[in-house]
């Protein structure tokens, strides 16, 4: 079984079909590789074949390279890991040449093969890598199908030639979202951008292709960089207007990735040096950029959190091993702003939906919602006027709670007390079946508390969306005391139905986000009680690749929110509440009415339409800035060892009971420094030592919170890391 095979027909034209056994799509391995390689090879070398077609035996192309390559080639070189590297990248450099050169006599160009990519359906990374080296990119009309590069949303940049290939077709501008934030398009949408040449009918594909194989001449072999006089779409660096791209291009990833993703440097750097340069020698630039990029921790961190161990949570890594509990029918208590986006978002996926909200204007205001998304997606050209339709069909907004009679899953998303939680929840049992799933959207109640409202607690469970719900991926589930394996199932079959990304979580308070970003909220709060410059707390946690700091990131949640949150735990917690400092500030801001975004007056000041328009000049006059402020080293280390610590916490108390699941909530759940690959990839960057090194100097310094945990104290002593003691291989070695 082989993942290339080739066929010759009576016209000469060798059809090389990639058809990786076992798989639903095709990824490129280490012998794929060869395989291609060597068919290649053969093609150009028998006089019988005129000319090759390369496609699929699947419905799509290919879904690009198979990552463990990456660890293949370093382990291959030993104790040169990087030269390993190197030489495997310009392997495919070797490859994808051959196919662009195709045979043709090097002065004249003359007497080269025709070989087109005819792609049937999806083509991402080095699936569409290889086909750039084709002399013709024809796809199929296939509107579901993605063509793209979206290598850098996962800490790495298109390092087999497509970097160097897309700027010289494109020109660098053209390039840029397609390098640098991974879009993807669909064919139609390719071919107007430049990207691919030709979209036919899916049946005409091949016919197509054969029919451009039979008339191609030399000239269209000849790639425009391999042409005498060729000048690069919108200028190289030194022409006027490539100048102004290249400058800009600089300072728009800089101000976006705050410098912290190696990838993106890398790759502008990539684009910069190649286009000053001769073809192959930018190939070979690229190469050692990719290779720099792939020798960086972070990138190894971010292809592990964001693409092995987030598809293998979506694909169910935790999920007991019960039937299928696809959900049906979906009963949404509350149709507020949580309510109405669960809502929404089940009826996007098929999902028939009951929407309950105590009046029926309440319950109409919900599915408005829905519909308000759905014109927004229209104008956009994502959501037809069919869809929507459909949508809204599946959604019936009412009072009524005799119509969740037919429900398998409730989600209830009514005011966070627990009283009114009970009374739904004793509500709705009283007419749903006997084996449907109850589940609570709380964000601080524990669940095993608000299971007793419930006759059967086995089948109650958290499941914890985030705000927006249409737009964050990650979805807490939270199993209480007696929650039972049914209804982690049917929580986990809900959210791959809605295809977002589960993390299942034991139940403590404030679960394991927002266990983490309350600590991360305070200890900016608490900095500006100290003195401490606002924006210095701002703009340290920006440059460490936070999405918000601190200061806004409450603005936008609501103060009353956090005094609401503080005033119950302090109820919880009695003496051992720590946090009497930080709630000083919040009151003071809750009685000075600055609640936030939603007032256009917080920590941050707002223009009349709620823009932020800058931080509040009048923070110094409660809290005066101090006269000495911390390097922003520090600023940084508090804030996220604050986050850092709580994980590993989370995890020694059993919260946690997966650090994949640890690492993965942290991105996707509050956007902790995505480059880090999480918490705890971070922690094992820093090793574990140093970590309690820090950990120590702070508690010193700041107090008892950043105490080491003595699990961390131990890894440590022991020289462990986190993944190498608890990553599912490692545990079961
Ligand atoms: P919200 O105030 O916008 O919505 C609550 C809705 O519940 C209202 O429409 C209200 O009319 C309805 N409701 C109240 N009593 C009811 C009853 N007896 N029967 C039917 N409907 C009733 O609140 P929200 O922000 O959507 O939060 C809802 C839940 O989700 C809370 O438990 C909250 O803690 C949790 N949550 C909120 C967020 C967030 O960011 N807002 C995030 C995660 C979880």
């Amino acid at each position: 079984m082989t993942d290339f095979t080739s066929a010759t027909d009576a016209d000469g034209i060798a059809t090389i079909t990639w058809d990786v056994p076992g798989k639903s799509m095709n990824v490129l391995s280490l012998t794929g590789m060869a395989e291609l390689d060597a068919l290649i090879d053969a093609a150009l070398a028998d006089p019988a074949v005129r000319g090759v077609i390369l496609t699929s035996g699947k419905k799509d192309f290919a879904g690009g390279m198979d990552l463990n390559v990456i660890a293949k080639m370093k382990e291959s070189a030993g104790a040169e890991p990087a030269r390993g590297l190197f030489d495997g990248i310009m392997r495919f450099h070797g490859l994808e040449r051959k196919i662009e050169l195709a045979g043709m006599d090097p002065k004249t160009k003359k007497g080269g093969k025709p070989i087109v990519a005819a792609l049937p359906g999806t083509a991402l990374g080095i699936g569409l890598e290889i086909p750039l080296s084709c002399h013709r990119i024809i796809a199929a009309d296939n509107p579901t199908a993605r063509i793209g590069l979206p290598e850098i949303l996962v800490g790495i940049f298109p390092g087999a030639g497509g970097t160097t290939r897309l700027v010289r077709k494109l020109g660098p501008m053209a390039a840029s979202p397609f390098l640098l934030e991974g879009k993807l398009s669909d064919p139609k949408k390719a071919q107007a951008a430049g990207i691919i040449d030709e979209v036919v009918a899916p049946d005409q594909l091949l016919a197509r292709a054969r029919e451009w194989v039979l008339g191609a001449t030399d000239a269209d072999l000849v790639k425009p960089w391999d042409a005498k006089g060729y000048k690069m779409p919108g200028g190289a660096p030194y022409h006027p207007a490539g100048f102004m791209t290249f400058v800009g291009a600089s300072a728009m990833v800089m101000g976006k990735t705050m410098g912290v993703y190696p990838a993106a440097r890398a790759l502008l750097s990539a684009v910069y040096e190649g286009a000053l340069v001769p073809f192959d020698t930018a190939l070979r630039i690229e190469a050692r950029w990719f290779t720099h990029v792939l020798m960086n921790p972070s990138s190894a961190a971010m292809i592990r959190s964001l693409f092995i161990n987030k598809e293998a949570l979506e694909k169910g890594a935790n999920r007991p091993g019960v039937a299928d509990q696809t959900v049906r029918r979906l009963g949404v208590l509350g149709a507020g702003m949580m309510g109405a986006g669960i809502a929404h978002v089940a009826a996007s996926a098929g999902i028939e939906v009951v929407l309950i909200d105590a009046t029926q204007e309440a319950a109409d205001r919900g599915k408005a919602h829905s519909e308000g998304l759905l014109d927004k997606g229209m104008k956009r050209g994502k959501v037809t006027a069919a869809k929507k339709a459909e949508v809204l069909a599946r959604i019936t907004a009412t009072a009524d709670y005799a119509a969740l009679s037919g429900a398998d899953l409730v989600v209830e998303a009514v005011f966070e007390d627990p009283r009114v939680k009970a009374e739904v929840t004793a509500r709705a049992e009283a007419v749903l079946p006997a084996d449907a799933i109850f589940a609570t959207n709380t964000s601080t109640l524990p669940i095993t508390g608000l299971a007793k409202a419930s006759t059967r607690p086995d089948r109650f469970i958290g499941i914890h969306f985030f705000s927006p719900v249409d737009k964050m991926m990650l979805v807490e589930i939270i199993k209480g005391v007696e929650t039972g394996d049914l209804a982690v199932a049917k929580a986990l079959d809900f959210v791959r139905q809605i295809r977002k990304t589960p993390i299942v979580v034991n139940d403590a308070r404030f679960f394991y986000a927002n266990r983490c970003i309350i600590p991360y909220i305070n200890e900016g709060i608490r900095m500006v009680a100290e003195g401490v410059e606002p924006a210095l707390v701002e703009n340290a946690a920006k440059l460490v690749g936070l999405p918000l700091g601190p200061l806004q990131l409450v603005d936008e949640t609501s103060i009353d929110l956090g005094v609401k949150i503080a005033r119950a735990t302090k109820a919880a917690m009695g003496d051992a509440y720590p946090d009497s400092a930080v709630d000083q500030v919040l009151f003071a801001m809750a009685d000075a009415g600055r609640l936030g975004r939603k007032a256009h007056a917080g920590f941050y000041a707002y223009d009349d339409k709620g823009q932020r328009t800058g931080l509040w000049e009048g923070i110094a006059d409660h809290w005066p800035v101090a006269a000495d402020q911390p390097d922003l080293a520090e600023v940084q280390h508090r804030m996220l060892f604050v986050q850092a610590l709580e994980a590993v916490r989370a995890l020694e108390e059993g919260v946690l009971t997966d650090i994949r699941e640890g690492d993965v909530g942290a991105i996707l759940g509050w956007g902790f420094c995505p480059w880090s690959g999480g918490p705890f990839s971070w922690l094992d960057m820093l090793g574990a030592p140093r970590a309690v090194e820090i950990a120590d100097r702070l508690a010193a310094a700041h107090g008892a919170r950043f105490a080491a945990p003595r699990l961390l104290r131990e890894m440590a002593e022991r020289g462990e890391s986190f993944y190498g003691r608890f990553a599912p291989d490692a545990r079961a070695a």
